[in-house]
């Protein structure tokens, strides 16, 4: 979700990258899933954390859509979140114990947290938010944080995914209604819905991107 914001109002003022130490850990999160309930539709899905989570509870992910996420319109295009449900409007994959059931699968944003990504300049880096997570935190390098391997491709993959949703919901001012939800429904199909062979993620989406580049954007 595109937002404009103030960094000086929300962060510590700095930006982080991933080799950066950053006061992000709150140590497991012990007795706390604040931010795995009431997070609205905030907790937006890329291709990557569909698939991850597809061979989490070895679903299809379409099953996995119907059961556990929602679609929303996020700036021109419908893409997945999270759905929050029950009495504590929880994320569905929170269990009854209060942790995440699919924690080492979990989506980029929930990795993250309390970081967000500031983008800028075909780029973007990591920043702290300060009124989120109560917890006294201390330092941890913020691609230990995120426990994601191959960082640096991963953050090219993000990186690629965001500019494009973005260069993509601006090429939609020059089409109808119709064209409009064709395209939305082709993205969906195509980076959400269809199956990426087991361990070709990047090789796949990059395919998949160029052609859907060479359809919309050229
Ligand atoms: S996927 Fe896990 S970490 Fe993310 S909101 Fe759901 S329960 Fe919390
Ligand atoms: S608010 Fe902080 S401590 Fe609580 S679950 Fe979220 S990241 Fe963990």
């Amino acid at each position: 979700m595109r937002r404009e914001i103030d960094l000086s109002e929300i962060s510590d003022g700095k930006t982080y990258q991933s080799g950066d130490l950053v006061k992000a850990d709150c140590h497991g999160c012990v007795g706390c899933h604040a931010c795995c309930c009431n997070m609205g539709n905030s907790i937006i899905l890329d291709p990557m954390d569909v698939d991850r989570l597809t061979e989490a509870v070895g679903k299809d992910a379409e099953t996995l859509l119907a059961e556990t996420m929602e679609l929303h319109v996020v700036d021109g295009l419908i893409l997945p979140n999270l759905k929050m449900s029950g009495k504590e409007n929880s994320c569905v994959f929170l269990n009854e114990e209060g942790r995440c059931s699919v924690h080492a699968f979990r989506p980029g944003i929930c990795r993250m947290f309390p970081l967000g990504r500031y983008y800028e300049d075909r780029s973007f880096q990591y920043f702290l938010q300060v009124h989120e997570c109560p917890r006294k935190k201390t330092k941890i390098k913020v691609e230990k944080w995120l426990g994601i391997a191959d960082i640096k491709r991963y953050e090219a993959y993000i990186t690629d995914w965001h500019y494009f949703l973005r260069d993509l919901d601006e090429a939609l001012n020059d089409y109808g209604d119709e064209e409009r939800r064709q395209m939305s429904l082709y993205v969906l199909r195509q980076f959400y819905l269809t199956p990426y062979p087991k361990g070709m993620f990047y090789e796949t989406f990059d395919k998949r991107l160029e052609k859907a580049k060479q359809m919309f954007l050229e």
